[in-house]
């Protein structure tokens, strides 16, 4: 059985049209413009990347853009400023600083100075809490999407046995806690979890965030199942060049599972997406709307 091929480039677009929807809603019933700020110290080549991408479909959204570069050489003082600049302007909903920070910024301070309710990335510590006791809270944009492609297949997850693996505070643990909400039966394993490959064989939905190049094979997936590949890693290929691979081993994978996301084109394109989503729950938290 070939299983289907969740497009996570057509959902992202489908998820920008629902923010560009609910962007002119807001400007016509509440004359806000929701706005998101993005600060980018250094010269990360990936970072600039992703920055110049945010900001040119934050735009095309019809939301407010605005781009904070810092030199290197930044004082965490200074970045700290800058925060607090963001978090005391009613203009901006949204505030993201992108990691990597350099090295002699600690990254914990600088992020859990952002304003929670202006905090779309959704890793300040107050959001982790509300996300965990079921509160409205701005979630972690890859989760969010992970779990939203896992709905194009499935839209009740309700009873399903998900697995995840990977814990970390950025993928692994906000999407347990998501497939939580959704009322699935769910498994965390981990670099240290036993028998690794039966943990897998017995999820309905597997999410995989680990950062290891194809390491779930076709035989640990259990038929039909659905599986959502966030790992991002880049390979040798044969041409000499690099390819990006997932953590799950695409073409074994893909004869067992019921849907599968590639990688590319499955969970990346589904981040930015949610960002601008945050975006709008942001300016909405601000403004006490529904
Ligand atoms: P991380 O390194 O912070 O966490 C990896 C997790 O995998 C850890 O919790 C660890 O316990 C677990 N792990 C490590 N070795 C393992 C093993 N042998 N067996 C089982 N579990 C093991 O990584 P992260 O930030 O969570 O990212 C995971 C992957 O997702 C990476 O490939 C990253 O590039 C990708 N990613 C993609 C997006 C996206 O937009 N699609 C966003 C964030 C991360």
């Amino acid at each position: 059985m070939q299983s289907r091929v969740i497009d996570g480039k057509a959902v992202a677009a489908d998820v920008r049209a629902g923010v560009a929807r609910d962007v002119a809603a807001l400007k016509a019933g509440h004359g806000l413009t929701p706005g998101l700020a993005v600060v980018l110290v250094g010269e990360d080549p990936a970072s600039k990347v992703y920055v110049k991408n945010k900001g040119e479909q934050t735009k095309e959204a019809g939301m407010n853009s605005w781009e904070y570069r810092l030199p290197a050489e930044t004082s965490e003082a200074e970045i700290l400023a800058v925060v607090e600049k963001l978090n005391n302007d009613p203009a901006v909903n949204g505030i993201l600083v992108q990691l990597p920070l350099p090295k002699h910024v600690n990254a914990e301070r600088v992020l859990n100075t952002i304003d929670p309710n202006k905090d779309v990335d959704g890793f300040h510590p107050v959001n982790v809490g509300r996300l965990w006791i079921g509160e409205r809270t701005l979630v972690p944009c890859t989760p969010t999407g992970s779990v939203i492609l896992a709905k194009t297949v499935q839209p009740n997850l309700s009873g399903m046995n998900a697995v995840v693996i990977g814990r970390s505070n950025i993928v692994g643990k906000p999407v347990a806690a998501l497939l939580l909400r959704e009322n699935c039966t769910v498994t965390v394993a981990h670099s240290r979890t036993r028998n690794i490959e039966s943990v897998v064989k017995g999820a309905d939905l597997l999410i995989a965030a680990v950062g290891i190049p194809e390491m779930v094979k076709g035989d640990w997936v259990k038929p039909g199942a659905i599986v959502i590949d966030v790992g991002i890693n880049r390979v040798p290929s044969a041409n000499g060049k690099t390819k990006l691979v997932g953590d799950c081993d695409y073409e074994s994978c893909a004869q067992v599972a019921g849907a599968i996301t590639p990688v590319p084109g499955g969970v990346g394109p589904m981040t930015i997406a949610c960002l601008l989503q945050n975006t709008v729950e942001a300016a909405k938290i601000q403004r006490g709307i529904k």
